[in-house]
């Protein structure tokens, strides 16, 4: 059976702890590989030959460093097939969404982080009248470190990867245990384009073996993190006393607010997709929909009959929307809530039952599942589900669509459909959300802030704002 390796100082190494985690296949429900399960030792060896590799990596010109990470994406685009093949099989994702736009979004995230860094700079202050200039140094931390989550397993932890070493750190990482097959494979494609040993190192493992003494180390002094909303909370506990600069992209329960003055078609074309891509598990999934009354029974149908032709099956099968939840435990988690909706009172409009797809009998399907509700504080309403479950209600007034938008602990992104200028301006000020899109869904331009408020989240990622996480601002101030 294959085994997951860690990758430190640029080679594989099996697991100082001995230790090995069973790795699912989801679309199958078999295990089909076993994963390093890394503990503080590994981790203290993935951290000094990142220490040893920083002096030189840090002084590296940024010419160097930017043509290494292009090198990298253009190896992951090269890879497309092999590695969009390992996703789906690892994660249970549509193959072809995988290759569409896990891989391709991997490889942008080098691509768009090695040419970021030949643009970034610093600023300048000059104090006219007191013969003083201030300049500020930007300088790479040292040792961070990346943790990131299963559901778009290659996409986010490059995301967090490449800036912090266009940015000059060297870093240690570790990718979901739910998810490590493609940040492995990552390890050979590191290695082929010539990134010097320790610049990169990946170890695997789970949160408690392998991501806790990361966060708890001493000496690495960033903690970069993408996953749930009270894995966050941990991971603050511990590094918040230590006084580590911390990024952390949290859970969501994300609005979705059309109005009766949309683009009909477009709407429910992209709510669909905003609803179930990725069977639903992606943090900007839009899982809460309110509709304006006057258009809300039409809407009920259309999005039925759309959502029923949704095709739920093996994620290799070309004609497949819908793959496997990642796991067991998820698509019990998932199933569980669809219960709770029945005790709350919702009604099940759509879907709520387990698929039996030929051929993948073990696999982990459910149908995309629609629950009307009629209560916005109902715990499907409230808590983050994160799989094929979105819950509709109707809506009269801008006000009362905004409180309901507004009244859950979240606030990653909401999505407003509506083509007036004036409701927009003045929605997307009211929307407590770091991302709201109007018109559209997972629209994303690399160079924009990405992040959320209130439990989702403290810091923006994306564009500059990560050049700048991973990099402190000294300022020099000289007199003359
Ligand atoms: P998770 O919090 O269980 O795990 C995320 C990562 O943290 C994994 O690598 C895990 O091993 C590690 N981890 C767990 N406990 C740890 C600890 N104590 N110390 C250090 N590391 C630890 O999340 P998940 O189930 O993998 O991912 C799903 C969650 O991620 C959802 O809540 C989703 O909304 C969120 N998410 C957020 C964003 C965003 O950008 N805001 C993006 C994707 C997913």
């Amino acid at each position: 059976m294959q085994k997951i390796l860690n990758y430190i100082n640029g080679t594989y190494c099996e697991p100082k702890s001995n230790e090995w985690l069973d790795n699912y296949n989801p679309s199958e429900g078999e295990i089909y590989s076993t994963i390093a399960n890394s503990n503080e030792k590994d981790v203290e060896d993935a951290y000094m030959a990142a220490k040893k590799a920083f002096p030189a990596w840090s002084n590296t010109t940024i010419e160097t460093r930017s043509k290494l990470l292009i090198k990298i994406a253009d190896l992951i685009e090269a890879n497309l097939d092999r590695l969009a093949e390992a996703e789906a099989k690892d994660n249970g994702k549509p193959f072809s969404l995988a290759k569409a736009v896990d891989i391709p979004r991997a490889s942008a995230n080098f691509r768009f982080f090695g040419n970021a860094i030949t643009q970034f700079a610093s600023e300048s202050h000059e104090s006219i009248g007191l013969n003083t200039m201030n300049y500020t140094l930007r300088q790479p931390i040292g040792v961070v470190g990346c943790i990131s989550p299963w559901n778009l397993p290659l996409y986010l932890f490059t995301w967090k990867i490449a800036p912090a070493i266009a940015a000059g750190n060297c870093v240690v990482a570790k990718p979901s245990e739910v998810t490590p097959m493609t940040a492995y494979l990552l390890g050979k494609i590191l290695t082929e384009a010539g990134l010097p040993p320790g610049v990169l190192n990946i170890v695997h493992g789970s949160g408690a073996s392998a991501g806790q003494p990361i966060v708890a180390h001493q000496d690495i002094k960033a903690i970069s993190f993408t996953g749930g909303t009270a894995t966050g909370a941990d991971i603050a506990r511990t590094a918040a006393p230590m006084f580590k600069k911390l990024s952390l992209e949290l859970g969501g329960k994300n609005p979705n607010l059309i109005f009766a003055d949309c683009d009909y078609e477009k709407m429910l074309a992209v709510t669909v997709k905003s609803s179930f891509a990725n069977q639903g598990q992606i943090c900007l999934c839009g899982s809460r929909i309110f509709v304006e009354q006057s258009i809300y029974e039409q809407f009920k149908k259309d999005f039925i009959a759309k959502v029923s032709k949704l095709k739920v099956g093996n994620p290799f099968d070309e004609a497949t929307n819908v793959g496997a939840l990642v796991s067991k435990p998820h698509l019990e988690k998932v199933q569980s809530y669809i219960k709770i909706a029945e005790e709350e009172g919702g009604e099940i409009l759509f879907g709520g039952k387990i698929v039996n797809v030929e051929g993948c009998e073990n696999g982990y399907y459910l149908e995309p599942t629609i629950i009307e509700v009629n209560d916005d504080k109902c715990r499907v309403n409230q808590e983050e589900i994160f799989g094929p479950v979105v819950t509709i209600m109707p809506f009269n007034t801008e006000a009362e669509a905004i409180e309901m938008a507004n009244g859950v602990k979240y606030g990653l992104s909401a999505t407003l459909w509506t083509t007036n200028l004036n409701r927009t301006m003045r929605l997307s000020k009211k929307l407590e959300a770091g991302i709201v899109w109007v018109n559209t869904w997972l629209n994303r331009d690399l160079r924009t802030p990405f992040g959320g408020v209130k439990d989702s989240g403290v810091g923006r990622e994306g564009g500059f704002e990560a050049l700048k996480f991973f990099t402190e601002p000294k300022n020099v101030c000289i007199s003359y």
